[in-house]
């Protein structure tokens, strides 16, 4: 089974990912690089392009609902890594499903997490 997020990217491409500064300093352990973000308030930058009217993310790579994956994922923000998606913990997950909503995708079911009969089934040989 292909993971879903890396055919949708959608919540990276809806919410303002906003987030403690010190998340970006490496002095005080922070991973996102500095750069890549802006300063929203004196507590808090955001990812840059996720403060625009059509989001998204300036890690995003790839195209929404196709094939997309964060560029920098191993480093993401802290609010990042704590989005779910939808079902894969066997619970629904609003953000998810926000984001998946408005760029036109359906909401994750269940059933995205299971791969389809017999994908996993050795099969016999040809002939036999
Ligand atoms: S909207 Fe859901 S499925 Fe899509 S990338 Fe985000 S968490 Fe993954
Ligand atoms: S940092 Fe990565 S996971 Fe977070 S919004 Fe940007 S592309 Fe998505």
């Amino acid at each position: 089974m292909r993971h879903p997020c890396l055919s949708c990217g959608a919540c990276c491409a809806y919410f303002r990912i906003a987030f403690h500064w010190s998340e970006t300093d490496p002095s005080l352990g922070g991973t996102v690089p500095a750069e890549l973000t802006e300063k929203l308030d004196p507590h808090r930058v955001v990812m840059r392009g996720t403060q625009s009217k059509t989001p998204r993310c300036v890690a995003l790579v790839g195209e929404i609902g196709v094939a997309a994956h964060c560029g920098i994922h191993p480093i993401k923000p802290s609010v990042c890594r704590e989005v779910e998606p939808s079902w894969e913990f066997g619970r629904h997950s609003p953000q998810c499903d926000k984001g998946r909503i408005a760029h036109g995708l359906r909401p994750l079911t269940p059933d995205d997490w299971t791969d389809p009969p017999g994908l996993d089934q050795p099969s016999l040989p040809a002939g036999a």
